[in-house]
This record gives structure tokens, sequence and C-alpha cells, in this order.
């Protein structure tokens, strides 16, 4: 069987649409076909080898998306044939399977435990969850990453409580849902920085209650401004700008937390006075939020059933697969307001 897919051959340029040869399953995998996939700052970075040469060239990507499962390989009982599933990236429950290799015209494509921008992808078992099959498909891929990070760096990582004052730097996919989430939580201000006045639009209409646009205001002034000298209770940044990171460090109060959701490009330190976390003061990066798909998901979904959380509202721009690099150079040209869909498969 032969499925397209959107393969990165050389770094920093587009993905090449080619087909791939699907392998026989082995122990743990699962085939699925892709329904509908997000795109996130992951990848591009990946693109753009941000963490230095990319030794696995040629290969696939994607990691957040929903699908139906085609096929399972061997001691697969989590998920059955027919199933409606999120992919994702964090570990969840059954095997953690061998990654696959497709052939194709380019020679063999490499691919990790779980890949999106192929209309046919194997995933280890365990990188697949199973959801309602009335769920949205569009819905269903935010969870696969960005609502799931977001979600989790508020429970696991900033542990917020009601009434803390949060500052998000950076309102891509993950900024805007980890805002969503701070006002589910009732966080107080909501604070949403950002440089692209769009973005900071959207920000607001996801909960945030005051916005900086740091291209042209200062945030330290402004954070204090709103919060008092002191400076917030929890600062989560996910921009990976080192600039950035030292801000957000900064603006986040003697007793509070400095969240680290970016990463920034290889060899770029930020330079951090760090006596105060011989005291209070707390800086860390988060692993995906600590998600835990299969305990996560069902309980997000329940808050979608009860009205309670509205995704939909995350997904701004849609683009057929084979217009996938557009999406991609949009996304880098800042042109994309909330989390954009690929339909990869109609
Ligand atoms: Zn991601």
């Amino acid at each position: 069987m032969k499925a397209k897919a959107a393969i990165l051959v050389e770094s920093c340029k587009p993905l090449v649409i080619e087909e791939i040869e699907i392998p026989k399953l082995t122990f743990g995998q699962v085939l699925v076909k892709v329904i509908c996939s997000g795109i996130c700052g992951a990848q591009i970075n990946e693109i753009n080898a941000v963490k230095g040469p990319d030794k696995f060239l040629p290969h696939l990507l994607g990691h957040e998306a929903t699908a139906e499962v085609m096929e399972i390989g061997e001691g697969v009982t989590t998920v059955k044939v027919g199933d409606r599933v999120v992919m994702h990236w964090r570990k969840g429950a059954g095997i953690h399977a061998p990654t696959p290799k497709y052939k194709s015209k380019l020679g063999l494509v490499n691919s990790g435990w779980v890949t999106t921008f192929n209309e046919y992808a194997i995933a280890s078992e365990n990188r697949v969850t199973t959801v309602p099959d009335n769920l949205d498909p569009e819905c269903g891929a935010l969870m696969g990453c960005a609502v799931t990070t977001a979600f989790g760096v508020l429970n696991n990582d900033a542990q917020v409580r009601i009434g803390d004052s949060v500052a998000v730097f950076g309102s891509g996919g993950v900024g805007l849902s980890v805002i969503q989430g701070a006002k589910m939580v009732s966080a107080h201000p909501i604070i949403a920085i950002d440089i692209v006045d769009n973005k900071l639009e959207m920000a607001k209409k996801m909960g945030a209650t005051h916005t900086i646009n740091s291209k042209n205001e200062d945030v330290i002034v402004k954070i204090k401004e709103i919060v008092g000298n002191n400076g917030v209770d929890i600062a989560i940044e996910t921009t990976g700008n080192v600039k950035v990171i030292e801000t957000a460090y900064e603006v986040t109060s003697a007793s509070g937390k400095t969240i680290l959701v970016g990463v920034p490009k290889k060899g770029e330190k930020p330079s951090l006075y760090t006596l105060p976390l011989h005291f209070e003061k707390v800086l860390k990066g988060t692993e995906g939020g600590r998600t835990v798909p299969d305990r996560d998901i069902p309980k997000y979904i329940r808050l979608i059933d009860a009205g309670k959380l509205d995704l939909k509202q995350l997904v701004t721009d849609r683009y057929d697969f084979d217009k996938i690099n557009d999406a991609i150079a949009d996304l880098q040209a800042q042109k994309i307001v909330g989390r954009c869909m690929i339909n990869i498969s109609k």
C-alpha cells in the first residue's frame, strides 16, 4: 500500500510531497489513516534544524492529529480497527513499539513513533488514544499537543491556584490554550504578551484580561503597572526567545514560578540573576506539561461535551494537504493567528 507524505528531505527547505510504501506492521504498531493534523512550533524548529544538524533526513513530521485505526499489529490491545484516535507525542497506554521506515523514490524515509504529515501512518500503540467517534477531528488534533501541553503546564508545572496572576509570553497555539486554561481555573489577571496585534486580539477572545505588544511597549513596566512591583505569580514562556525568557523570569515575583515551554536555538543562552532561586522563586522547563494522554484527554473531552471548553475557536486557518508548504510559510511569517489545520485525507 502507498500513501502520500510530506517529507523533510533537506533542512530549511519546503517539504517534498512524495509517495511512501507502507510496510507490514510489527509488534505494538498501529496503522492509521490521518484525518487532519495541526502544525506546531516543534515541526517548524525541526524543519529549521534549530537543535543542530538533522541526522535523520529524510524523515516524516507531525505530532498532533486525529486519525482512524486501519490495522493493528501483534500485541496491541488499547485500540481496535475502526477506532477514532488522537495521535500524540507524549507516551500513553500501550506498547512502545519500534519506529517504522518507509520505502520511497527518495530512498528509505525515517519516522518517529508518531508522524502525521502522511495519509497513512504507522504509530506506536502508546502514541494513539481512542476518542469518541463524534469528537470533532480538529478538536481532537489539538489534543495531540497544543492543548494538552498548555493544560498540563497549568496543572502540573505551574499548579495555578484561583486568583493567581499569570503572564503568558507568546500567543501561538500553546500560548492561547494556556490563556484559555488559565481563565477556566480563575487566574486573574491574565496578561498576554506578543508582537502581533491580531494574535493579541485572539488572546483577548480566549480570556486574556490585558494584552501587551512588546514591539512598542515596555513589558516589565506594563506588567508592574498591572500587578504591582512584585510581579506575577506565574510567568509562562512559549517562544523560546532568550530575551523573552529573561523578561519572563524578571517579571516573576520572588515567590512565583517561571515555566519555560519554548526552547532556545542551539547555542543561545539566557542571562539570569539566580539568587532568588535559593529562596522561593522557581524556574523550570516543562516536558509537554507532563501530560498523560490516556488519563488527560478523556477529561478534556468531558469539558468539551459539557460546553465548558471551546477548542474549535483556536483553529483559524485550514489548508489542503497539497498546500502544507504554504501553511508552514504562513506560520513562519506569523500570518496565522490561532492554530492552522491541514486536511490530510478528505
Ligand atoms: Zn507540538
